[in-house]
């Protein structure tokens, strides 16, 4: 199954306890609009390159589209499809005043100078423009797009609209009209799930943790447990991994990798590889990378007994089902990652009202509505008696058909 197909099994799967009116269930089965640009770039040498680029505007039933921009050589419009729809779900699951949707380009970043990618950026921001605004569709950073090429897009887009609001992108950096906490929310917010959910699940105070990916959101992760007293046990990068039983500093490895450019040969642990790192024996385990990590194939052998998703779809439904089975309970991507929506919607509001909020405040404001959505997600789980990704399915859905009645009713 491809990302779309299993975010469809997903719903399918909730529905099945969670039953919805068929008008929702139609509407959340496509996006309401498509759209795939070719971008053309002129390269350092002067040559013109294309490039394929991406929005999908899912849902709209509570609010403007709202959604990252990832630049990725895998990125597709399948996959900007299923994350699109992952964050028509988590957008309500949060119960901020937003609809879902995504944006993408096929390309791997690490292959152009920083002039191409700043032109690139823009050209993204070219080609969408007439979609996007406050009101209509507010981009935000995803898999390597930066605080910076946030702004270089809020940029184009002020140019070619004459709207000098700021409200049409989030996850910009403080210096064009970023929030306080935008870049830590996303691993904050995990974090303050954890802790609201940490001893429904069975865990103790002092834990272990894994965790896979070291870019915004899982380096963040592994330093707000750290800092939190936990022993993380595992890091990666996308080449490979580190393992210390008695425990990693995140600031440490992130310098060796700075210098080294690679984790290879840091001192006093085990180089491993990804695949090695899911399996290892810990009390939690953070995919913070990409889609697919746990599957069927690995699922049997994942040793963690909680499964923290903070990356978008990282578990497919086959290993839901295994990990089930084995007691291991998986925290649902649209629960565990919301963090970072809710503070790009504290960032929006303060651009549109012309406000600037304390980093206390923000992440003040974001544990107090975490808290409460991780037990109305558990609260569901135990009245559903089902597991949490469908309790947080349930607990969207529920959100959803009230919309969806209203916007009937105007048809
Ligand atoms: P990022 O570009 O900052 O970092 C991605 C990290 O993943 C890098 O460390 C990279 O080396 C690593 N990686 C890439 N391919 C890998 C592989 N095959 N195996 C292991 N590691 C690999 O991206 P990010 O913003 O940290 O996003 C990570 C995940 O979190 C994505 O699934 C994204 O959709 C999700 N997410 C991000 C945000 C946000 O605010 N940035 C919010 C919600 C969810």
């Amino acid at each position: 199954m491809n990302a779309f197909e299993e975010a469809q099994e997903q719903l399918r799967r909730s529905l099945a306890v969670f039953p919805v009116s068929d008008e929702l269930h139609a509407r959340l089965a496509r996006a309401e609009r498509e759209v795939t640009v070719s971008i053309p770039i002129t390269m350092d040498d002067g040559s013109v390159r294309m490039f394929e680029g991406y929005r999908v505007q899912y849902s709209s039933l509570r609010g403007p589209y709202k959604g990252g921009v990832r630049f990725h050589p895998q990125a597709d419009i399948n996959e900007v499809r299923a994350l699109a729809f992952w964050m028509t779900m988590k957008c309500a699951l949060a119960g901020i005043p937003m609809g879902g949707g995504k944006g993408g380009i096929t390309v791997e970043p690490r292959s152009l100078s920083a002039q191409e990618l700043e032109r690139l950026a823009r050209g993204w921001v070219r080609a969408f423009y007439a979609l996007l605004g406050p009101d209509q569709d507010i981009p935000a950073p995803d898999v390597n797009t930066t605080p910076e090429i946030m702004c270089w897009m809020s940029e184009e887009y002020e140019k070619l609209t004459g709207d000098t609001r700021n409200a049409a992108f989030t996850g910009k950096a403080l210096t064009c009209g970023g929030s306080e906490g935008r870049g830590a929310a996303t691993s904050a917010g995990g974090f303050y799930v954890f802790e609201a959910l940490r001893t429904h699940v069975g865990l103790p105070e002092h834990i272990t943790i894994a965790v896979q990916g070291m870019g915004n959101v899982g380096g963040g992760t592994a330093h707000i447990f750290h800092e939190h007293g936990h022993t993380v046990v595992a890091m990666s990068d996308s080449k490979g991994g580190l393992y210390s039983a008695s425990g990693l500093n995140p600031k440490a490895v992130e310098n060796y990798k700075k210098e080294h450019k690679s984790l290879e040969g840091f001192p006093d642990a085990e180089y491993i590889s990804n695949e090695e790192l899911l399996e290892l024996p810990c009390d939690v385990l953070v995919p913070a990378a990409l889609e697919n990590q746990i599957t069927r194939n690995n699922a049997g052998k994942i040793q963690a007994k909680v499964v923290l998703e903070l990356a978008n779809g990282p578990t497919s439904t086959e290993a839901d089902d295994i990990l089930f089975g084995k007691g291991v309970t998986v925290i649902p991507d649209i629960l565990a990652n919301s963090g970072g929506v809710v503070v790009s919607t504290y960032e929006w509001e303060q651009n549109l009202k012309g406000e600037h909020w304390s980093e206390k405040d923000v992440l003040d404001k974001l544990r107090v509505l975490l808290n409460r959505e991780s037990e109305n997600v558990w609260e569901m789980s135990v009245k559903l008696e089902t597991d949490l990704r469908r309790a947080a399915f349930a607990v969207a859905l529920e959100r959803l058909e009230k919309a969806a009645k209203l916007a009937a009713q105007a048809l």
